[in-house]
């Protein structure tokens, strides 16, 4: 068959995802990652400086001295590449020290690497559960959990978000060998958390595993950064935790999961984005490494970030944002239309100011926003350049008065 007749498909749904402004633009940069960054958009438009209130960056350690150092120390003593999944011949000491440190870290017994944690979370349910088993999860977790859930053959059951009494309701009524409650710890989108104390004490009462995905956590919240465990004192209680290496960490690539030996030790010999994916790249795994030193020196970068997550979060609100509560780096500013959340990000970028649109399918229809997150790269005064534009360009759009 000719293309001719799938490409209008393909042309149709590109037109119609750009007709409800649901079609995403890349603005590309062209300095390492950072609190100011330099970016051009179009791709041929020239360079310009401006502040960046969307990466994932949260403790500035992206493109820290120290971390890019000990990359190209794993580079000069380990190599490039693997070329060989773990299990073959693609196991370095230095994988394994890893996977301790983490572990250690993140206060479980051990931890199994991946690629990313997309990877992490594809490998988890199918490798552990069975048809005999359940997972019960909330209605916003991010899509690798999704994914990972529809791959594996237990029963299913999704709760309102964050809404206890149903997760209660739900374990009480339905019967399995295996329950598992699955939650992000911080919710990417909304920014909140989950009510994890809560979550763990229907985990003990129903005999159920509790799991988190810690992406949006692990390295700065609670106290000294471990997560969100940590936050809610309940570290000894959460069973698996899943994680990315690729926001706070770092920010390169790579995820884990780490939790009860056991499961850690039937995943080495299950999950298959394991079995049948690279060793993570030698330098990746030295800089994570170091960044897991930097992070257990000192909570200094986790503590100024709560300092700025705080001054941006007051500062929007009394200028007259509507934010979605909570007190994470991710501060979403609720715009609702799609259309509108791309006029405030083009405008915002026009003054200096790097901060996306977020709308369907990353956020439910009609809950679009403009989404800034806080970071340890930024200073202060940024913040302050930042807030004067978000008030011109809110007062523009009829946002704000
Ligand atoms: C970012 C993210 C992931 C994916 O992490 P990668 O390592 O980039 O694949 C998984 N889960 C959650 C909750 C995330 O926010």
């Amino acid at each position: 068959m000719s293309y001719a007749k799938s490409k209008k498909f393909y042309v149709d749904t590109i037109n119609s995802i750009k007709n409800d402004g649901l079609y995403k633009d890349e603005r590309v940069i062209t300095s390492p990652q950072s609190g100011v960054v330099k970016v051009r958009f179009p791709e041929d438009a020239p360079e310009k400086t401006i502040i960046n209130l969307c990466a994932n960056n949260y403790l500035g350690l992206s493109s820290h001295p120290d971390v890019v150092k000990a990359a190209h120390d794993g580079l000069e003593s380990r190599g490039y590449g693997m070329s060989s999944v773990r299990f073959i011949c693609g196991t370095q000491d230095i994988h394994r020290e890893l996977e301790r440190k983490v572990s250690k870290f993140l206060g479980t017994e051990d931890a199994i690497l991946f690629g990313s944690c997309f990877d992490a979370n594809g490998a988890l349910f199918e490798a552990i559960l069975t048809a005999e088993d359940a997972i019960y999860s909330d209605k916003l977790v991010h899509a690798s959990i999704i994914d990972g859930i529809r791959l594996s053959k237990a029963q299913r059951y999704i709760y309102e978000h964050s809404n206890m009494e149903e997760l209660e309701e739900k374990l009480k009524t339905t019967q399995a060998r295996i329950k598992l409650i699955m939650t992000d710890g911080v919710f990417s989108m909304d920014g909140d958390m989950a009510k994890l104390d809560k979550i763990c004490e229907l985990g003990e009462k129903y005999g159920a595993l509790v799991v988190v995905d810690d992406s949006h956590a692990t390295g700065f919240i609670g106290k000294t950064g471990r997560g969100t465990h940590e936050h809610f004192n309940v570290m000894d209680k959460v069973d698996i935790i899943t994680t990315t290496f690729g926001k706070a960490l770092g920010g390169a690539t790579g995820g884990c999961i780490a939790g009860r030996k056991e499961i850690i030790e039937l995943l080495k010999q299950r999950g298959r984005p394991y079995l049948f994916s690279n060793a993570l790249m030698p330098a990746v795994v030295t800089a994570t490494l170091k960044v897991l030193d930097i992070l257990s020196q000192s909570t200094e970068r986790r503590d100024k970030l709560e300092m700025l997550t705080k001054f941006w979060r007051t500062s929007l609100e009394a200028a007259g944002f509507e934010l979605k509560p909570g007190n994470t780096p991710i501060v979403p500013i609720m715009l609702y239309d799609a259309k509108l959340a791309q006029a405030v990000s083009k405008d915002l970028y026009a003054e200096g100011i790097f901060a996306v649109g977020f709308f369907y399918p990353v956020v439910p229809q009609g809950q679009a926003r403009i989404r800034t997150q806080m970071s340890a790269a930024l200073d202060k005064k940024d913040l302050e350049k930042a807030l004067e534009v978000f008030i011109k360009v809110g007062k523009k759009h009829n946002v704000i008065k």
